[in-house]
């Protein structure tokens, strides 16, 4: 096979794997996943045909899958990939553009500049924020952090990149009890040190106490956070950004997803997240495109951009250029397929998948109620979090409804005990699916209920 023989061959189990979701199951069955062992062979010494290769990654990979690129499948915040998206991937891949700057791929540097631009509309951001494309919200998230220490102490008269950390003014950090754990790992790696973080606690809906916020000033960076991992919930950035601001405080948001209500009807939860510094959001996520993808976006923008300066004396760039506002050096361009979505669905198109997916998210509540499930969150965008009468039962219908294979989700703990939660994410799933699940889930409750 010649090599776009061998492409070809690609895209047609790619289409055939596509077309198969709708039906196959959405975690894998344990015959496919003891096929997996068919992977484990010793480094060959001599290569092998690659389309031998590609034969053996769809034949024990495909099965081994779970479907969450499919209409049912409810777990985490996933999201699945809009066609679009994944087709410019597709085009991107044979380009194979390292995105780092215009001498490297004047065509990356161009869209992921556009794509930032209308980033900033869509999720209407102070328009002379920088906007950096990452690998994930917790890079991106780390990029943003980091930023921010740096930015505090320049304006405490400390050079950061000169003289490091030692002897630097004490940086507080606020964050909220229900933090994501990834902006907690980008703060333990920054060395800020778990048990200096000052934890505000939150009320019963999971949104910062504000009766209970800590002291702000202006050498502190507080995490706030738009859409909980459990219950979608938002801070309450209308009240909690003027005492920020008044504080002189650095506003870092964590919008992995629940950034993305800005461009629907929700948007009024976020109101006052625009007077924030920085602002971390996926598209892998609530926009569907595919992973890798995630942004950095600073109002500040020489801060985010001299914070992750790579300029080197054989690659000097432009300020704005993509390695001078994340972590990567080289990368491909994630801002395509973000471009590439946002160009497909328009605004309208944003908001109106939106829209549904929290309709549907409400309708999965109605129907977990009269199921006879307890849902514990208010269902303000496109999470359920919800759980049977007791712990143990709550347990067996997870375990049941995982290894049914008609549909998945996973559990969380919510207030220190175990929960269920659903997520609406897919631009695939629609009113059908969503029925369909409910009636699945009322018939698990029904028969483990049964078994006693
Ligand atoms: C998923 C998620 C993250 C981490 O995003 P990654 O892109 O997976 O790194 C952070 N915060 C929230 C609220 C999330 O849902």
């Amino acid at each position: 096979m010649n090599d776009l023989e061998l492409l070809a061959a690609a895209d047609v189990r790619a289409m055939n794997y596509t077309a198969s979701l709708p039906t196959r199951r959405v975690f894998p069955d344990s015959g496919a996943l003891a096929g997996l062992t068919r992977f484990d062979e010793p480094l060959p010494p001599q290569g092998l045909p690659p389309e031998q290769t590609l034969a053996l990654l769809d034949d024990v990979g495909s099965p081994a899958t779970t479907a969450s690129n499919g209409p049912d499948y409810f777990g985490f915040v996933i999201g699945a990939s809009l066609p679009v998206a994944t087709a410019a991937e597709r085009l991107m891949i044979a380009w194979d553009q390292c995105a780092s700057s215009w001498d490297n791929s004047p065509v990356s540097a161009t869209l992921e500049l556009l794509a930032g631009k209308w980033l900033l509309e869509i999720l209407d951001l102070p328009r002379e924020s920088a906007v950096g494309f990452g690998t994930s919200a917790t890079a991106c998230t780390l990029s943003c952090l980091a930023t921010a220490r740096r930015e505090l102490l320049q304006r405490h008269g400390w050079d950061f990149d000169r003289d490091g950390l030692a002897g630097a003014p004490e940086i507080r950090v606020v964050i909220s009890e229900l933090t994501h754990i990834t902006v907690k790992k980008a703060l333990r790696i920054l060395g800020f040190g778990l048990r200096h973080l000052i934890v505000a606690p939150v009320n019963g809906r999971g949104q910062i106490d504000l009766l209970h916020l800590p002291e702000l000033d202006d050498r502190t960076i507080i995490c706030l956070q738009a859409g909980e991992v459990n219950s979608g919930e938002f801070d309450d950035f209308a009240a909690l950004m003027p005492l920020a601001r008044a504080a002189g405080a650095w506003v870092h948001i964590d919008g992995a997803f629940g950034l993305w209500a800005r461009a629907s009807k929700f948007k009024a939860f976020t109101h006052g997240i625009e007077q924030a510094d920085s602002w971390t959001t996926d598209g892998h996520k609530w926009l569907n495109t595919p992973y890798d993808c995630a942004m950095a976006i600073c109002r500040h923008s020489a801060a985010l951009s001299s914070a992750m300066n790579a300029d080197a004396g054989y690659s000097a760039a432009s300020q704005d250029a993509q390695k001078n506002l994340t972590l990567e050096f080289s990368r491909r361009p994630r801002g395509i397929p973000v471009w590439a979505s946002l160009r497909t669905l328009g605004r309208d198109g944003v908001a109106a998948m939106i829209e549904r997916h929290c309709l549907l998210a409400q309708q999965i509540g109605e129907g977990l109620s009269e199921a006879g499930f307890e849902v514990i969150n208010r269902v303000v965008i496109n999470q359920v979090l919800f759980r049977a009468s007791s712990e143990a039962l709550t347990l067996r219908v997870r375990e049941a409804l995982q290894t049914s294979g008609e549909a998945w989700f996973a559990g969380t703990f919510w207030q220190g005990k175990a929960a269920l939660r659903v997520s609406v994410s897919s631009w695939r799933t629609e009113e059908i699916h969503v029925q369909k699940f409910i009636v699945l889930m009322a018939r698990i409750y029904r028969e483990i209920l049964a078994e006693g």
